[in-house]
């Protein structure tokens, strides 16, 4: 055996990664990649696994070059090693996306590629058929384009990966090459009115950034809440209206965020950014360690993040989107107000006391509240009982849930109601066909998991589902179905693990029916889970902790702590708190929670003693199965976003971190299904009539549907090797279609 060559480089001051050549004895050559992690001095004290990627005959390396392939399904050795050295090559050339076929994966660079994303490179992608121009989301977005008038049906694009990977930056990239194709397309008669919607759709997400991102461990602008962007378009091209359906807000962090983290944007950038007349205003205390919802994670600060330009690119996007400045200065003040309420302090004197009335006056002077029925609310609890009404005392930590719960409530109502008023902007027909852009949060595994988490990952399961449906299942299926010569491959199927989750007493069943049962506790709900579950091999009973249950997800384990999920799960709101903030003097207040759409808005607050109320965690599947419904009518794109590693670096690629990501997004699989399969089918018709221009160019006027078909494939490959004919379909491979594209176009 013989090294033949070794090249190591330097990729962060702690570590380096060196690619090793061997020439075995057999004669064969051994690739693989060692990492070295350096300590202190400078010296490697230890040597990580190596990671072999490539293991080829008679010392010839096969499919990969200097810069890696463009194309996974290109590679002639597959497995995940190579996947992942190709993705290292590439990575390090700052060549961040690379295909599958038409699968984008994406790897986080952590930096501006000068050039990436410019006007130049949108007007180039956007003259370009896929494949002609090396990989890049606005290849994909292009072709999403094209397919609205390419396809029957609708599109859509997803976008997966854990926290931090690049969904929420993707999705704008997708958005601002879309809303540019969309100005070109525009004739002079709707150009205004569509460049008006294109622009508030750009100008919605900073918006939904600063209300609805967070600073967290995992990423210093994670989206809290889910998204689904539909974009309207018209025959002609131009995006005509959209809408944004929104998913779980995770209200729980304006009262509390983990060590570390921080609470929303917004108002880190209210309190940087506001002049002196505004801070008069808004009553703003002098900095954010003035409060209690910002100062008690330890972390109001972080390098990465400009608050103040946030505030100014805020305001800029609210006076684009209409908002009138009566309604700016009413959010405001409710976020003020918010702030406030976080500092109102409670002693134990016969029940609980408020020590901090000067916090009172300026809560109700922000919300135009009266300070006694606030008082009464924070420290008593009112119910009606047969035309009665009964007062009992909280104590201090019964007061101190009651301050949180109306902070949250404002909050969220109030986020619900931004986006509602973006929607009605952003409204317009609705008469050809639509793209869809999701980006929901991504795989989360905390060392503390709460419900939050449980149902974040359960998304990220359904993700996962639809994937699979799509690349595997129903891909296999049509094979069949037509009579395709066909290998079969083997994937990682979550089906099991999703019953385990949303099946007949499953998880989510468990967790509703307790919540309904008055008497039920977190702890009897463990029970419950424990005793019907622990033999459920995706199911884990921890051997140790008493508050805890495990789930094997596609994307590792994670235990979640069962305390609280109750709670949030019935998501109670008093009715006399809700009447309290109805009788608000502001008619902002009154209609937040009189007024918003009961689909995300009052319904989950009024509860009183209507048991029936849906719980968080069905309305939650719910909409998720309706997501589904919609996603499954459409043609899909997935963009499969990689992190290179857990520090948020540029430059540095941990092969762990990224290997992970590739063995539980099955994107082995994915590779070799692409290779071995023909993704673009179209029935014998659809395809005639799609290429009447190469029929007639190539002369080929005889026989029946199949027949002309065939003769027109053998044309452009008569080996057959990019296709297949069905039944009633046309199997082809994406690089025959493009051929087919580019030769139709020159026609
Ligand atoms: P979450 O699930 O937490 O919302 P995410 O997948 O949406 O995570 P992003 O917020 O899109 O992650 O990305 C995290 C950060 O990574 C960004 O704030 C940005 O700094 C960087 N980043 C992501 N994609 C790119 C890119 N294409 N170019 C430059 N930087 C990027
Ligand atoms: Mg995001």
């Amino acid at each position: 055996m013989y090294i033949t060559s070794t090249v190591f480089l330097s990729v962060s001051p702690h570590q380096c990664i060196g690619h090793i050549t061997v020439l075995l004895n057999s004669g064969s050559v051994f690739h693989a990649l060692c990492v070295c992690v350096l300590q202190g001095d400078g010296v490697c004290r230890r040597e990580r696994e190596l990671y072999p990627y490539e293991d080829s005959e008679n010392g010839k390396v096969m499919g990969v070059n200097a810069d890696g392939v463009e194309d996974l399904s290109t590679l002639t050795e597959l497995n995940t090693q190579a996947i992942m050295h190709n993705l290292y090559l590439r990575y390090h050339k700052d060549l961040i996306y690379t295909n599958i076929g038409s699968i984008l994966a994406a790897v986080n660079p952590y930096k501006q590629i000068p050039g990436l994303y410019g006007g130049e490179a949108v007007q180039l992608y956007s003259k370009h058929q896929l494949g002609e121009l090396p990989p890049h989301i606005y290849a994909l977005a292009n072709e999403c384009y094209r397919c609205l008038w390419k396809r029957a049906d609708s599109q859509c694009v997803l976008i997966s990966g854990e926290s931090g990977a690049g969904k929420t930056e993707s999705t704008k990239l997708l958005l601002k090459f879309l809303s540019v194709m969309s100005q070109g397309s525009t004739g002079a008669a709707v150009c205004e009115r569509t460049n008006r919607v294109e622009q508030a759709i750009i100008q919605s997400s900073p918006i939904m950034e600063a209300f609805g991102n967070a600073k967290t461990v995992y990423n210093n602008n994670s989206s809290r809440f889910g998204k689904f962007i539909q974009l309207h378009f018209s025959q002609s091209g131009n995006i005509q209206g959209g809408c944004i359906i929104h998913y779980l807000l995770e209200k729980n962090r304006v009262v509390r965020q983990n060590p570390g983290e921080r609470n929303y944007h917004i108002f880190y950038s209210m309190l940087s950014g506001a002049d002196k007349d505004q801070g008069d205003l808004y009553l703003l205390l002098d900095s954010a360690e003035d409060y209690h919802y910002l100062r008690q994670s330890g972390c109001v600060q972080d390098g990465s993040l400009d608050d103040k330009q946030l505030f100014l690119s805020v305001m800029e996007a609210l006076k684009v989107m209409e908002f009138t400045e009566e309604e700016i200065r009413d959010v405001f003040k409710l976020l003020s107000g918010v702030l406030h309420i976080g500092n109102i302090e409670f002693m134990t004197a016969g029940g609980a006391q408020i020590t901090s009335k000067g916090v009172i006056s300026s809560v109700c002077e922000l919300l135009g509240l009266d300070a006694f029925q606030l008082c009464e609310v924070l420290t008593q609890r009112s119910i009606f009982l047969r035309g009665e009404e009964i007062c009992s005392p909280l104590t201090v930590e019964q007061a101190l849930d009651s301050r949180d719960s109306v902070a949250m409530a404002l909050y969220s109502q109030c986020f619900y109601w931004i986006i509602t008023r973006i929607n009605q902007k952003i409204k317009g027909k609705d008469d050809f066909k639509c793209i869809g852009i999701l980006d929901i949060f991504g795989f989360e595994n905390f060392e503390v998991n709460r419900f939050e988490q449980f149902n974040i990952n359960y998304a990220n399961e359904k993700l996962q589902e639809y994937f699979n449906k799509h690349i595997f299942s129903l891909e296999q299926l049509e094979y069949n179905r037509e009579g395709i010569q066909w290998e079969a491959i083997d994937w990682m199927d979550n089906a099991e693990c999703l019953d385990l989750i949303e099946k007949k007493l499953g998880l989510l069943a468990l967790i509703n029916e307790e919540s309904r049962f008055p008497k039920g506790n977190d702890y009897t709900l463990l029970e419950k889970l424990h005793s019907r579950h622990a033999t459920n091999p995706y199911y884990i009973k921890p051997r140790v902790t008493d508050h805890q249950f495990g789930i094997k997800h596609y994307a590792g384990e994670v235990l979640y702590d069962v305390r609280g999920v109750l709670e949030k799960n019935r998501d109670t709101f008093r009715d006399d708190i809700l009447n309290m903030l109805k009788d608000s003097r502001l008619d902002f207040i009154y209609d937040l929670f009189e007024c918003v759409g009961s689909r995300n808005g009052d319904d989950t607050l009024k509860m009183g003693t209507n048991r029936r109320k849906p719980t968080v965690s069905s309305q939650f599947r719910d909409s998720l199965h309706a997501l589904m419904a919609t996603l499954s009518a459409s043609n899909p794109f997935f963009v499969r976003c990689i992190k290179p590693n857990m520090e948020k670096h540029a430059n540095e690629f941990d092969p762990e971190v990224v290997l992970n990501q590739l063995r539980y997004s099955g994107m082995l699989e994915t590779v070799k299904i692409r290779r071995a399969g023909f993704p673009v089918r179209r029935t014998f018709s659809d395809f005639l009539h799609r290429y009447t221009v190469l029929l007639r160019a190539k002369r080929i006027t005889d026989g029946e549907d199949w027949r002309k078909c065939s003769d027109l494939l053998t044309v452009f490959d008569a080996s057959r090797k990019e296709w297949q004919l069905g039944k009633t379909k046309v199997f082809v491979k994406e690089v025959l279609e493009q051929k087919l594209e580019r030769e139709r176009d020159e026609v």
